[in-house]
């Protein structure tokens, strides 16, 4: 699974999330389109960053070749030297697997992504028409006011496409209302395109019904026959993991609400790892999470109790910079003094741990130096050297470049025995993905933890703190990594889990769901 992006940022990690969406993390700590969080969701694959390629990623690489020579001299040029890079990119990305599923973004007609098109048209004909097939996504508008779908956008798309030299042998098409087949018969002959490869592919109310909904339409049986695998591909696809999935989502037994606390909360899409994360923990206990996305300055604003007042649990995922971070901090000391359920990510753990300080340790004035360089009590503060997995110190400093330069990827960390973190994962170690600079500051560690805070998980080395609870809490929980990049629809994640067992609970108790868990648990 591949995602090309045309756009110049050599990765996404420095693009705002009001922009583009959350950045997605892999293992090796590539910054990466939220897609890849998609594919790794929806199809057993673990990805990297070779699998996430950017027009600023193909000319960084090929500017360094011609600084370095490489080219002997030639003329380098967007062809053919941009698209054997891409080709190359794609080569390396899909060496060693049978079938390699190549995305590319933005829009038919694009300047940025003629290369792309170029380079997926020359591989076709590089590796013979049985090698190769194209599949384009395409929008059917449906005009409310005259009531009918409006198939000219996919047929100009198409147009554009065939001018550049692509045939597209798959056609999706999406659009709110599902095809009629009049409209697929008229689409089919504007484009060349066989009818039955003409796909509906409608808005559904659960994305997990699609893979369901595609298969309907027999869009696997188009790909077996159009890339000759009917010898290798034998049996018909098991889709009996979705039919749960949708079977769990369609028939829930309990429903909890949870506030998210951020400053992207217009863009749910700043969110889309953490909210799917969420609603995995449900699906594995049948309960409906019902979010609601909270701007963390309303609470500066208007006060905790007004805000965050019936919600079942709140969590309080990853962020940058001091717009809102107060309303973070006012979350978790409401989440703490009313026993609801709190669970903080990154960002949201050190709220959480500036929380603690400032009103149960009593450090006034308390804070992250990422928004407090004179805070009297750093709690939490920069770290200018780590080492990697690989084992390498890396060092960083204020000054450093904000691209690619943060604690990133899978990092194993070591639970203690005995806290609620090690009943859940059921696990001495675990490793988790991480993207952040700023670090729990170890010079008040033994404070915290005499004023009740209790150190759940450290970094192998025991250096870096990992996670943090409250045991007298119903569930208190904050990683500084980000957990929710794990977790799939058919297994979900134990933290997410249980804080949504935890959150029914709470739901329970006040009375508005206590029969229906009563069945769930039974
Ligand atoms: N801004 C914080 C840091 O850099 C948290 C980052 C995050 O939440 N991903 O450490």
């Amino acid at each position: 699974m591949m995602k090309l992006d045309p756009y110049i940022n050599v990765d996404p990690g420095t693009m705002s999330p009001f922009q583009h969406g959350e950045v997605y993390v892999t293992d090796d700590g590539a910054e990466t389109d939220l897609d890849l969080g998609h594919y790794e969701r929806f199809v057993n694959v673990r990805l990297s960053g070779k699998n996430s390629i950017t027009t600023g990623k193909i000319y960084e690489s090929v500017i360094a070749k011609e600084r370095r020579g490489d080219y002997l001299g030639a003329t380098v040029q967007v062809i053919p030297h941009i698209t054997d890079e891409i080709k190359r990119c794609i080569d390396a990305a899909t060496q060693g697997f049978d079938l390699g599923l190549v995305e590319i973004g933005g829009t038919v007609g694009d300047i940025e992504s003629l290369p792309f098109l170029e380079a997926i048209r020359q591989i076709r004909t590089d590796r013979g028409a049985e090698k190769a097939m194209f599949i384009h996504l395409t929008l059917v508008p449906w005009i409310a006011a005259a009531g009918e779908l409006k198939t000219k956008p996919t047929q100009h798309s198409v147009k554009e496409l065939r001018s550049i030299g692509i045939q597209p042998d798959v056609l999706l098409c999406r659009s709110e209302q599902p095809l009629p087949d009049s409209e697929r018969r008229k689409i089919a002959s504007f484009t060349n395109v066989s009818e039955k490869a003409v796909i509906s592919v409608v808005d559904m109310d659960n994305i997990h019904k699609i893979p369901l909904w595609l298969d309907a339409q027999g869009l696997d049986d188009l790909v077996v026959e159009r890339l000759r695998l009917a010898d290798r591909v034998t049996e018909r696809a098991d889709l009996t993991e979705w039919l749960d999935v949708v079977d769990a989502a369609e028939n829930p037994v309990d429903e909890v609400t949870i506030g998210v606390v951020g400053k992207y909360v217009d863009h749910k899409d700043a969110y889309k790892s953490v909210a799917e994360a969420l609603r995995h923990g449900g699906l594995r206990q049948r309960t409906r999470v019902n979010l609601e996305w909270i701007e963390s300055q309303d609470i500066e604003r208007d006060g905790a109790e007004s805000v965050l007042g019936g919600l079942d649990g709140i969590l309080v995922p990853g962020g940058f910079g001091d717009r809102g971070f107060e309303g973070k901090v006012l979350a978790s000391k409401y989440a703490r003094e009313q026993g609801i359920p709190y669970f903080g990510i990154c960002y949201g753990m050190q709220a959480a741990v500036v929380d603690f300080a400032r009103h149960v340790a009593g450090l006034e004035g308390a804070n992250s130096t990422e928004n407090d360089r004179q805070s009297p009590h750093p709690v939490i503060g920069l770290i200018t050297e780590w080492r990697t997995t690989s084992g390498e110190i890396e060092r960083r400093s204020e000054d450093s470049d904000m691209g690619g330069t943060m604690r990133l990827g899978l990092q194993e960390q070591r639970i203690k025995p005995g806290t609620r973190a090690h009943a859940l994962y059921g696990q001495d170690v675990v490793a988790e993905r991480h993207r952040h600079r700023y670090e729990f500051n170890n010079r008040y560690r033994t404070q915290l933890e005499d004023a009740g805070l209790v150190v759940s998980a450290k970094s192998l080395d025991d250096l870096l703190v990992e996670m943090v609870e409250l045991p007298d809490h119903p569930w208190f929980i904050a990683c500084q990594a980000h957990p929710e990049f794990q977790s799939t629809p058919r297994s979900g994640h134990p933290l997410f889990i249980g804080f949504v067992r935890a959150a029914r609970e709470r739901g329970a108790g006040e009375g508005q769901a206590g029969g229906k868990l009563k069945e769930a648990t039974a």
